[in-house]
């Protein structure tokens, strides 16, 4: 159990980044959850959660695209013994024609916010002797796609930032890894079905089976659950001697 461990999982009100929330949650850790949107919802939501869960949630804004806001979600939060950098937004365009500012969105959001929030957080753990940093890579972390240059560089460089970080504080009691989720099943990823359905002409399983899971092996998604659990995992003492690797939860995509 996670009793007694205080969790920050960044952009945490929907899709992966909530279903690790939840799993945390039910493993007992304290949790933080965290967005830019600062709405009534928002601070619904943390409540609903604890009220679930029976464990202490709070949510903290901040815009995980300024490194200051990144520093501060660590301070605000009285620092975290299990760190999840899970914040990330996508842009699917040619090299060439690129936008700038999506570039920079996409660096700034998919990568330099784990360097500033785990900069942050690293000094309470090395005190505490403990700490985990899981970073939430992509398939993308190890492979490439057409069209996704800022993601694909973004999460390569979030599985060297892991390797680093790993290596500068292995042996004590510290470890930090990434995973590597193929296609999981968000409400991002729902609400494009329809639409794909409508275009190629075929229904939800075909379009699902054969259009969007067409690089992943399994033919399946995989659930927010099922990377929460995998959260937990590597949260867990079986995981103490796991470190600066990658995990691939990808039904089968970089085995190919
Ligand atoms: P999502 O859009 O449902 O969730 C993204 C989260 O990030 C949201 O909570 C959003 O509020 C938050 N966010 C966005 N910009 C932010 C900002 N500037 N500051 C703070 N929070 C911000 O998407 P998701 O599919 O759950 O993706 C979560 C992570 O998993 C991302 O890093 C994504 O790259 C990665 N991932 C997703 C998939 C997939 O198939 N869904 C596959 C591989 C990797």
């Amino acid at each position: 159990t996670l009793q007694g461990k205080r969790a920050i999982v960044t952009g945490s009100n929907s899709g992966i980044g909530l279903g690790v929330a939840v799993e945390l949650a039910k493993a007992g850790a304290e949790i933080v959850l965290n967005s830019f949107t600062d709405r009534d919802e928002d601070h619904a939501l943390a409540a609903r959660l604890a009220a679930e869960t029976g464990v202490p949630v709070r949510y903290i804004a901040a815009d995980m695209s300024k490194g200051a806001d990144c520093r501060a979600l660590v301070e605000k939060a009285g620092g975290c013994d299990i760190l999840v950098n899970n914040a990330g937004i996508q842009h699917v365009a040619p090299v060439e024609e690129f936008p700038v500012e999506k570039w920079d969105a996409i660096l700034a959001i998919n990568l330099s916010s784990a360097f500033h929030t785990t900069a942050a957080a690293l000094p309470g753990m090395k005190a505490k002797g403990w700490g985990r940093i899981i970073n939430i890579a992509s398939a993308h972390g190890l492979t490439a796609s057409p069209f996704k240059s800022a993601y694909v560089a973004a999460k390569h460089g979030v599985v060297g930032l892991t390797k680093t970080v790993a290596l500068e504080v292995a042996g004590q009691g510290i470890t930090c890894n990434a995973i590597c989720p193929g296609y999981v099943l968000t409400p991002l990823v729902e609400a494009q079905i329809p639409d794909q359905m409508k275009v190629h002409d075929m229904d939800r399983e075909t379009v699902i089976r054969e259009v969007m899971l067409q690089r992943q092996p399994s033919r399946q998604f995989a659930t927010t659950e099922q990377l929460g659990g995998t959260v937990v995992f590597l949260a867990s003492a079986a995981a103490d001697q796991i470190t600066g690797t990658t995990l691939s939860v990808d039904g089968g995509w970089t085995a190919l």
